[in-house]
C-alpha cells in the first residue's frame, strides 16, 4: 500500500533527571503532617529522533515518589514506537496505552506515555516551522500569567510579600498563596496582609492543597470572599467531587481543582457534578497533550474556564488555543534544564516564537541525569 508520508521513528532516547530545589518546599500537606517538605523533582525526558533526522522533546514529571517507576514502565513501552510514522500521534498513543493496558489508563502508566507524547507533538510542531500554540490553533499570543513560587508557606510573611512585588516588577499579573493550614486563623492573617500589600486591583489566588475537611472549607471560604480572589484552589480532597459542587454552589468565589487527577476520566468526573468553575489539568499527569486537548473541548463545551497545573513550558502553548480567557502558572524552578526562558511583559507570558515548544535541554540537565536508556539507531 502506498503511504501517505515517508518519515518513521529511529531512535528514542530515555532520561531520568533528578532536579534538586534550591530549598525544601513545604504546603499544607506539610503543616498537617501528611507529606515531608519537597526537595527535588524527579523527571523523565523523552527525545524522539525520525529518518529525516527531525527530533522531538518531551518530559513528564513526578514530586516526591514515581519518578522511577515512570521511568521504568516508559522503558518497557518506548520501542513501539521504532519505525512508527512521527505524524501519526493519536495512533501511536493507542499502541502505547495497549501495550501497558495491564496496568491501567492513569496514573504512571500514561505519564510514562506522556513524555513520549509530548515530544511526538514537539517534534510535529517543528517539521511545521512553527510554535506548538500555532499548530495548534492558538486564540491569542500570550496567557495571562500568575506566580506561585513565592507564595509557599515555609516562606515567612515579609518574604511573601517581597517576592510578589518582585514578581509582578517581573511583569506576571497575578498572586497565588498557599492556606490549608492547621490554624484557619492564620490563612486569614496571610491572605488580609498579601492583599493589603498587592492593593485591590492585583488578581490574588489561595491555594490549600486539599487540607480542609467540608465544613471548614465552606467556613473559610465564606471568610475569603471580602479578598474578591481569583480562585479559591484545591479547598477539598481531589476526589470529593460532590464536596467541591456543593463549596462551587455555596460561594460566590470561583472553586478550581483538577491538578492532582492522574487521567481524563477523573476529570470528566469532576466536570459532571459540576465540581469546579475552573479545571486545572496537567498534561503530564494526566498522559499527555494527546489526552490535554481531548479534555480540553470537554471542558470548554461545558463553560470552564482553565488554569493549567506547573510545567508552563508546555502549558503555556496549550493555554494559548483554549477559547476562555485562561491563566498560566510561574513556577521558575524547571528554568536550570534549559537553555532558553520564558518572556513576561504587562502581566502576561508570551508564547515563544521558536518552534515546537521552543526548548533545548541544558549542559545542566545532562549533569542531572541519573540514569538513560536507548531504542533504535542512533
Ligand atoms: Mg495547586
Amino acid at each position: 500500500m502506498p503511504t501517505a508520508s515517508s518519515d518513521r521513528i529511529r531512535h528514542v532516547q530515555l532520561s531520568s533527571v533528578v532536579l534538586p530545589l534550591e530549598q525544601p518546599i513545604s504546603d499544607a500537606k506539610v503543616l498537617t503532617g501528611r507529606q515531608k517538605p519537597m526537595t527535588e523533582i524527579v523527571l523523565l525526558f523523552a527525545e524522539i529522533r525520525t529518518e529525516q533526522d527531525r527530533h522531538g522533546i518531551g518530559f513528564s514529571y513526578s514530586k516526591r515518589a514515581g519518578g522511577p517507576a515512570q521511568y521504568a514502565h516508559a522503558k518497557e513501552i518506548a520501542g513501539n514506537l521504532i519505525g512508527a510514522d512521527p505524524s501519526d500521534i493519536a495512533k501511536i498513543y493507542d499502541q502505547l496505552l495497549w501495550a501497558g493496558a495491564s496496568v491501567g489508563r492513569s496514573g504512571v502508566a500514561t505519564q510514562a506515555i506522556a513524555a513520549l507524547d509530548i515530544a511526538l507533538w514537539d517534534l510535529k510542531a517543528k517539521r511545521a516551522d512553527l510554535p506548538l500554540a500555532k499548530l495548534l490553533g492558538a486564540h491569542r499570543d500570550s496567557v495571562r500569567a500568575y506566580n506561585t513560587s513565592g507564595g509557599f508557606l515555609h516562606a515567612p510573611l515579609d518574604e511573601v510579600k517581597e517576592r510578589a512585588t518582585k514578581s509582578l516588577a517581573d511583569g506576571i499579573g497575578g498572586i497565588k498563596i498557599k492556606v490549608g493550614q492547621p490554624d484557619t486563623r492564620e490563612d486569614l492573617r496571610r491572605v488580609r496582609a498579601v492583599r493589603e500589600h498587592l492593593g485591590a486591583d492585583v488578581p490574588l489566588m489561595v491555594d490549600a492543597n486539599q487540607q480542609w475537611d467540608r465544613p471548614t472549607a465552606l467556613r473559610v471560604g465564606r471568610a475569603l470572599e471580602e479578598f474578591d480572589l481569583v480562585w479559591i484552589e484545591e479547598p477539598l480532597d481531589a476526589y470529593d467531587a460532590e464536596g467541591h459542587a456543593h463549596l462551587a454552589e455555596q460561594l460566590d468565589t470561583p472553586i478550581a481543582t483538577g491538578e492532582m487527577l492522574g487521567s481524563v476520566t477523573e476529570h470528566v468526573r469532576l466536570i459532571e457534578a459540576r465540581a469546579a468553575d475552573i479545571i486545572q489539568p496537567d498534561a503530564p499527569r494526566i498522559g499527555g497533550i494527546t489526552p490535554f486537548l481531548r479534555l480540553a473541548t470537554l471542558a470548554d463545551h461545558h463553560g470552564l474556564q482553565l488554569a493549567p497545573h506547573f510545567a508552563m513550558e508546555i502549558h503555556l502553548h496549550l493555554a494559548a488555543t483554549y477559547p476562555r480567557e485562561p491563566w498560566v502558572e510561574h513556577f521558575e524552578w524547571l528554568n536550570p534544564l534549559f537553555n532558553e526562558r520564558l518572556e513576561t511583559l504587562d502581566g502576561r507570558m508570551l508564547v515563544p516564537d521558536r518552534p515546537g515548544l521552543g526548548f533545548t535541554t541544558s549542559e545542566q540537565c545532562r549533569a542531572w541525569t541519573v540514569d538513560a536508556a536507548e531504542f533504535g539507531t542512533a
